[in-house]
């Protein structure tokens, strides 16, 4: 049995998890990549989640987000985050939906920080997006201020660069996050073409712009990812696409709904099962998880 850090072949140490809790959301995207997995997954129960949270803060994880689906749909997210052994840095990404109900609850229970998805100020470029009700923008927006309330922040606001539909949002977005003197970050994502959707945003035209504007701008370490400073909001860009300092700079594995350690979001062929592994087993499926990873754009 080997010991010690989770290190690929690419010498990439590997410190972030990124599980999903469940396949299902209340949401229809149309964008959506669904974490490479099926819509209608099993999932996990809160004491293997635990098992395998505990296994990997003992391989040196030190980040963990939960995601989905959409992950307050899982009534029990309090109790898995409550059985956490205790993190630096504990987020999730949700639609925002069901925040209102439990931000404060999922504080309570150890999460840090939330990733809102908002692509839109428009109720009805909303309800196009997400193939929803109109009303359902004003609820993504109560949800966040509740979020904001619970002090689960700062509050990153994931919008999705859609070509021709809110594209010309990128400065109303930014004055929204603005308005909460730092409790909002804006992240601005290049979005992965799953589907047969739009033809791509011109991602160089809008960092041009941004870098235009700084006052600052400061490399991230995960996945080099820029972030400017534009009159007092920051704005975060992800540039997954073609991007080989993303891939250099991953230090991120997956777990699927139903039990799948997930070398790489693009990578459906090596999955590493540990749905059926107990804590001991648990160990060595990391190590083999972690072999396997490759940067999927070389550089
Ligand atoms: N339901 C949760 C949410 O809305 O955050 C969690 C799951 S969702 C798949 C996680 C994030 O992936 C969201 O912020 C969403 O905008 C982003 N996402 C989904 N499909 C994408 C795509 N094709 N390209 C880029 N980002 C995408």
């Amino acid at each position: 049995m080997q010991h010690g850090m989770l290190i690929d072949p690419y010498n990439r140490k590997i410190t972030s998890l990124r599980i999903s809790i469940t396949s299902q959301c209340n949401l229809n995207c149309f964008y959506c990549h669904n974490e490479g997995q099926s819509r209608h997954e099993s999932q996990m129960s809160a004491g293997h989640i635990a098992n395998v949270i505990k296994t990997a803060a003992k391989l040196g994880v030190t980040k963990v987000k939960f995601s989905g689906g959409e992950p307050l749909m899982r009534q029990d997210f309090e109790d898995i985050l409550a059985a956490m052994p205790k993190f630096r840095n504990v987020s999730a990404t949700t639609n925002g939906i069901l925040l209102l109900k439990r931000a404060a609850t999922l504080k309570s229970a150890g999460l840090d920080r939330v990733n809102v998805s908002l692509d839109t100020m428009q109720p009805q470029t909303y309800a196009r997006i997400c193939q929803c009700s109109e009303n359902i923008h004003r609820m993504v927006l109560e949800g966040i201020y509740s979020a904001i309330d619970a002090g689960l922040t700062p509050v990153k606001l994931n919008m999705v660069m859609l070509k021709g539909i809110n594209e010309d949002e990128l400065d109303d977005m930014i004055s929204f996050a603005r308005g909460f003197d730092g409790d909002v970050i804006l992240q601005i994502i290049e979005p992965l073409d799953f589907g047969n959707y739009g033809g791509s945003v011109d991602m160089d035209a809008i960092e041009m712009d941004l870098e235009s504007r700084a006052s600052d701008v400061v490399e991230r370490k995960m996945h080099r990812r820029k972030k400017y400073m534009v009159d007092g909001a920051e704005v975060e860009v992800v540039r997954p696409i073609d991007n080989s300092r993303f891939c250099a700079n991953c230090n991120r594995i997956r777990l699927t709904a139903n039990g799948n350690l997930k070398p790489c979001l693009l990578v459906n062929d090596n999955l590493v099962d540990i749905s059926n592994a107990d804590i001991h087993e648990l160990e060595t499926l990391f190590y083999k998880a972690v072999s396997l990873r490759e940067p999927f754009y070389k550089g």
